[in-house]
């Protein structure tokens, strides 16, 4: 047995111990960014390759002679496989990286870990030159070298893909590629290192330790990408517990950050992504955001019903140049269906469910401006029903409610959309019908007056056949006023009431038109 070497020993521990801590911070912090549980896998691949090998060099005994030299190999033949993911993955090419691809990059490491531990029977990998206690071998049979060259293609193609993105990228991804290009340099180095004999470790493989440099250089790649840090701790308790969901973008459009409550809306959206990849799955309101920097919007998200309070403000540095933007938005559902409910109950009628009298009045107020401006004609139909005090009377006056219900249920689908419809008081009703002419009122009265006629009312078990006496009343172009037009309704209802009721009444001036 060679005598320990505890200088190696000692720097390949620490190196392993360093690649096990990233590995944890990035598990901890880090888990949703790009490439993160790659970067998490080749770092505890190193970490086990350190470790290993740094056992060795301590010359603790093993099962057999070449026991922990053996192990080292495991590590050795993930981190190129690992090193080629985590290149896609930061090249957004994940869709290369399926089944097919596992399996495929499985292959080569599995086929030659068996090889080397089955060797001693076949000489395949070490080709019968391997030396006891060797801490390093420098020759060996087809498989070393078929392993060698494969992870050189490997490190070779991440390389390329690095390259590729270092150059297409700008600002601070352009820095981030630059981080993970110097980190590929180290492994270069080695090799440049070991082909000149200029080793700084002789008889050492210094391999563990320039990927462990590298890897270092990728988790610092990994950490720069939240632009936005804070302290962690502060920015987690403050933006991941928010009941708000927050997403920042960079300049470029890309994800730079987000809380778990904008996860939950983005699904499966990770950090680092386009904007384009991400707008699928945003409500369709808010996706055309490329050019927004200043928005306030009110999104309704249907199925579950939500409402979300949306805004983007521009994030600008200290000279007001664009960092990027920061996208906020608030579940406002419990306002909101609150507040739909108190309009309801300021506007409606909590019996009938039609407009209320005063809301009825705002609305022809905004009605009786516009057709005026318009110069068209309007028209209001006021309806009451006749003898409706019998209906209380002989069925009770629960029974008149649910008549007063049904009823305005016929009225609001006789009207047509544009209509406008309301409870007067008591048993009258009002119709408003924009851009509608004297006479064409009058045949809609008629109408309706014969759908009532017609049409037995059900009230909690009882029919009731019920009639109505109608009065209809138009605008006239001069100096008409909206109340003057109610007068006359008013005025052409009496006259339909009086002239023998289930009948509608133009009003027109002294020559009112009437018709049963
Ligand atoms: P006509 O209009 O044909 O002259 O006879 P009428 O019986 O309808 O007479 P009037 O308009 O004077 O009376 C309206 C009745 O409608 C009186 C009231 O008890 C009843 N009424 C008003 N509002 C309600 C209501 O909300 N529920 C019930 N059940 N009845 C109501
Ligand atoms: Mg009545
Ligand atoms: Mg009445």
């Amino acid at each position: 047995m060679n005598p320990p070497n505890f200088t190696y020993s000692g720097l390949l521990f620490a190196a392993g111990l360093i690649c096990l801590l990233v590995a944890l911070l990035i598990w901890q912090m880090r888990r949703p960014a790009k490439g993160a549980i790659t970067l998490v896998v080749l770092l505890l691949a190193l970490s086990w390759w350190d470790i290993t090998y740094a056992i060795f060099w301590a010359n603790l005994p093993g099962p057999s002679p070449h026991f922990w030299l053996d192990i080292t190999y495991l590590g050795a033949v993930t981190v190129p496989t690992c090193l080629l993911i985590f290149a896609l993955q930061l090249n957004s090419l994940e869709n290369w990286i399926n089944r097919t691809l596992f399996v495929t990059l499985s292959l080569e490491p599995l086929l030659v870990t068996l090889a080397l531990w089955t060797d001693p029977w076949h000489n395949l990998f070490f080709g019968g030159q391997r030396e006891l206690n060797a801490g390093m071998i420098l020759s060996g049979g087809p498989v070393f070298w078929g392993n060698l060259v494969y992870s050189y293609v490997l490190i070779l193609m991440a390389f390329i893909l690095f390259v590729r993105s270092f150059l297409s990228s700008a600002g601070l991804y352009r820095r981030q590629f630059a981080t993970i290009l110097l980190g590929m340099g180290f492994t270069w180095l080695n090799s440049i290192i070991f082909v000149l004999g200029l080793s700084p470790l002789p008889g050492a493989d210094n391999t563990p330790f320039s990927f462990t440099i590298t890897a270092l250089f990728f988790a610092h790649a990994i950490f720069r990408y939240r632009f936005l840090d804070i302290v962690p701790i502060a920015r987690s308790m403050l933006v991941d517990n928010m009941s708000d969901g927050i997403v920042v973008l960079d300049a470029h459009n890309r994800l730079v950050d987000m809380n778990p409550i904008a996860q939950n809306l983005l699904t499966q959206a990770q950090i680092g992504d386009p904007l384009e990849k991400i707008q699928g799955r945003l409500p369709k309101s808010i996706r055309q955001l490329h050019n927004e920097s200043n928005m306030r919007a009110e999104i309704a998200l249907s199925d579950p019903v939500r409402y979300l309070d949306f805004r983007i403000s521009p994030i600008l540095d200290k000279r007001q140049q664009s960092l990027g933007r920061l996208i906020v938005w608030r579940d406002i559902t419990e306002l909101k269906l609150l507040q739909i409910e108190l309009n309801e109950l300021a506007t409606r009628d909590m019996l009938t469910h039609a407009y209320n009298r005063r809301h009825f009045e705002k609305l022809a107020q905004v009605e009786w401006a516009r057709s005026t401006r318009f110069k068209h004609s309007m028209a209001i139909v006021l309806l009451d029903i006749d003898h409706f005090k019998n209906v209380n009377d002989t069925q009770g006056h629960q029974a008149g409610d649910h008549v007063l219900a049904e009823f305005a249920k016929l009225c609001e689908q006789a009207k047509r959309n544009q209509d406008l419809f309301a409870r007067w008081g008591g048993e009258e009703f009002i119709f408003l019908l924009p851009e509608t002419q004297g006479e064409q009122a009058l045949q809609f009265a008629r109408r309706l007056c014969e759908i009532i006629y017609q049409t037995p009312i059900n009230g909690e078990g009882y029919l009731a056949t019920i009639t109505c006496s109608l009065g209809v009343a138009a605008s006239t172009t001069a100096h008409d006023s909206l109340e003057a037009m109610f007068r006359r309704a008013d005025h052409a209802l009496y006259e339909a009431k009086s002239t023998g009721r289930n009948r509608a009444v133009l009003w027109e001036g002294e020559t009112q038109q009437s018709a049963p």
